[in-house]
């Protein structure tokens, strides 16, 4: 079944460039040119998942997405941002966007993004490349900027606690076991090819992350077989 998209942009040539794209790759897709008329068809349509460009006329992109998630709509949501601060707000506020592109982004890119949004959300999770930014609970991982935050408190990590965590948190629910995470980590820095080097790292990463770390949420432990990121 193909999925269905809703496009909140006013701009006329920005919204019928981005459902064309969509439509060329089979996607159902709904164009609202107004804050209004995107939240009163992703509350009743509840489309699988939303491209909320932030300036609009009248109720803006933030204050849909505020509405959205207080309505307890959980689709994704992949915000488009005009400038920096923009990104700040959709980033710092904890809206709940799961994935943000600044204006001006070409539509391989945005096609990309869905896709990989699509497919964490509802999708194979081992194949889940994820977005820009990924989020569980107040818990966000900003993989550009390589930005940890717990609500609005910025996390500071290591080189190698961001790594972990990156792998772990793109593909949740996915195992991975001690020795693949050395693999992984191994171009990336020069660690002890210890395995028990991991359970250190790790432990780092929780005492950062997890209010008790004792009893993590986010970084789980699978007896016997490794760490793995919690599921939605
Ligand atoms: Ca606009």
């Amino acid at each position: 079944m193909s999925s269905t998209i809703l496009i909140v942009e006013d701009e006329f040539a920005v919204a019928r460039g981005i459902q064309y794209a969509l439509q060329q790759e089979g996607y159902v897709v709904t164009v609202a040119r107004s804050g209004e008329e995107g939240l009163d068809f992703a509350v009743h349509q509840a489309p699988d998942l939303v491209v909320l460009d932030v300036r609009l006329p009248g109720m803006d992109g933030f204050e849909v997405l505020r509405r959205l998630r207080a309505a307890g709509v959980k689709m994704p949501v992949l915000v488009l941002t005009a400038r920096d601060d923009e990104v700040d707000k959709v980033i710092g506020l904890e809206l709940g966007a799961d994935d943000y592109l600044t204006k001006p982004f070409g539509l391989r890119e945005l096609m990309s993004r869905i896709r990989a949004l699509l497919r964490r959300a509802y999708g194979d999770l081992a194949d889940a490349a994820g977005g820009r930014v990924i989020r569980h609970r107040d818990l966000l991982i900003d993989l550009e900027r390589r930005r940890v935050q717990r609500g609005n408190r910025r996390i500071s990590l290591t080189a190698t606690e961001f790594e972990i965590l990156r792998h772990l948190a793109s593909r949740p629910g996915r195992v991975y076991s001690r020795r693949e995470l050395l693999e992984l980590l191994r171009d990336y820095e020069a660690l002890d090819q210890d395995e028990k080097t991991i359970n250190v790292h790790v432990s780092h990463l929780r005492e950062k992350i997890e209010d008790d770390p004792s009893s993590p949420v986010f970084v789980l432990t699978v007896r016997g077989a490794g760490y793995a990121f919690a599921e939605r």
